[in-house]
């Protein structure tokens, strides 16, 4: 199994939309920038290298958040001034939703700023411009010039005294994209899970055992077919919804291409719920087929609890095997919560909805770009990536791109190691939790 995860087309949720500040040293990018979010940010830590690499605030403006990127605090490796401020601008456009375009309207248009154009330009995305510097009513001439460079209307604004910057930050409001405000949490209904596992291991004794006398059979596919038949379940005073049951009850078992129906069938189960519940026989060694089921439910990106059945069957000895087998052959998604239970009795089946609770919240967890960006300067500088071919990759940003699962796209100088990859991502977990569920992470090297 590989650590590296593509992207896949998860269903998005609360993403704050970002704002990238964009333009030449001493337009006045910072002064913008901490005018916009309000106050001066107080320093996170006194840590080297942290204060230099901050980049992101969270910002409000009538009452809608945003994430503000002050691109002026990067040093891209790319020579000259010119080169230098075009790569930033490369950089901004890839992460953000906005541009906040910033000249100085006392210097007028400079070769450097018709480059940024050129970038902005190509990559289609809303750019505001910022005709800065302009302190007062006579400055304001100067902004006029700015229509040359065919972004649209300047909007005169003194960083320094706040001058005109209301009618900047209501530009900036109507650039960002309304975010798309749906989680599964928001869309609302039952929690979705999936029981999966191999065929005998207890997944339809486990269900009986949960439903008991509460099950109700939803059969929501209008009329049309009669699969997939799902059910809703009381669960310590909440109804969920169990993924087609119908595939765990009906005893499917014609010959030809049954396990090719079977596995289907999981799959399209996972990729309907939030969260799988995986179910092994823990009498029996851990095969091939779950560790297939497992690789699924990390490449569909769903919450993820193991449940272990039939614990009347496991002696001393099988569990101290099954203990081994465990660290061999599941380190990749240690970070699932671990149920020992028995179906048959009914032992330990209470421990189900708070493993399931706990991984749908590790699931839907959101990191601020902040908090995240302050963790990622503090973990560069306890253990920086080690030089390769004589550069250090640096992280210049990340930010939690989507939750369900986790999502983090890192920017960063160059290539990072598989290692410092997976370093990130187990400090990511010690930080964060991230209990339950896979975490993401995107690496774009700026090369
Ligand atoms: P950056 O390099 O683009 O981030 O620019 P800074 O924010 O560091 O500002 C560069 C210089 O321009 C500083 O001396 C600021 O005080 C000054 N400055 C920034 N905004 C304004 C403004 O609106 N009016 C005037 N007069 N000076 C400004
Ligand atoms: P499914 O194919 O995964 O739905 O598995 P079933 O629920 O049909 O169970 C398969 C077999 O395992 C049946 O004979 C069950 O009686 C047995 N079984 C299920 N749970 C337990 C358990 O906790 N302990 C023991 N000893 N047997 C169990």
């Amino acid at each position: 199994m590989t650590e590296q995860y593509d992207d896949h087309g998860t269903q998005s949720t609360v993403r704050v939309p970002i704002l990238a500040v964009v333009g030449r040293p001493n337009v006045g990018k910072s002064t913008l920038v901490n005018r916009i979010i309000g106050r001066r940010e107080a320093v996170v830590e006194d840590v080297p290298g942290v204060t230099r690499d901050r980049v992101s605030y969270d910002a409000t403006w009538n009452g809608r958040a945003f994430t503000v990127v002050d691109t002026g605090g990067w040093d891209p490796d790319a020579q000259g001034m010119a080169e230098r401020i075009r790569a930033q601008a490369e950089v901004a456009v890839t992460l953000a939703d906005a541009v906040l375009f910033v000249v100085d309207a006392t210097v007028g248009i400079t070769d450097a700023d018709e480059a940024v154009v050129k970038v902005l330009r190509k990559s289609g995305r809303p750019v505001v411009l910022a005709a800065n510097k302009v302190d007062d009513q006579r400055a304001e001439a100067e902004a006029f010039g700015l229509w040359n460079l065919g972004l649209g209307e300047p909007y005169p604004v003194s960083a320094l005294h706040g001058r005109g910057s209301g009618d900047l930050l209501d530009a900036v409001l109507a650039a960002l994209p309304e975010t798309p405000e749906e989680s599964f949490e928001e869309i609302g209904g039952p929690r979705r899970v999936a029981i999966i596992g191999r065929p005998n291991v207890g997944k339809s004794s486990l269900l009986n055992k949960l439903a008991g006398e509460e099950r109700a059979v939803v059969d929501d596919a209008s009329g049309t077919t009669v699969d997939p038949v799902d059910e809703l379940v009381e669960l310590g005073g909440r109804t969920w919804r169990f993924i087609d049951t119908a595939g765990i009850r009906k005893r499917v078992k014609t010959a030809s291409g049954h396990e090719y129906y079977a596995s289907l069938r999981t799959t399209t189960a996972i990729e309907r719920a939030e969260v799988a519940l995986l179910v092994i026989d823990g009498s029996q060694s851990i095969s091939e087929q779950d560790l297939r089921i497992i690789q699924t439910v990390r490449d569909s990106g769903r919450a993820l609890v193991i449940a272990f059945n039939k614990w009347d069957l496991v002696d001393e000895e099988r569990r101290y095997y099954l203990e081994r087998e465990y660290e061999r052959e599941l380190v990749q998604v240690q970070w699932a919560p671990r149920i020992n239970f028995t179906a048959r009795t009914g032992w330990h089946i209470d421990r189900i909805v708070p493993a399931l609770d706990a991984a749908l919240a590790g699931w839907e967890t959101r990191v601020s770009t902040g908090t995240l960006n302050a963790f990622l300067g503090r973990l560069v500088a306890e253990h920086p990536h080690p030089v390769r071919g004589g550069k250090q990759p640096r992280i210049l940003f990340g930010t939690q791109a989507q939750s369900a699962p986790p999502t983090f796209i890192l920017f960063t100088s160059g290539k990072l190691d598989a290692g410092y990859e997976r370093y990130i991502e187990r400090r990511l977990r010690e930080e964060f939790g991230f209990v339950g569920t896979p975490i993401v992470l995107q690496v774009r090297p700026r090369e």
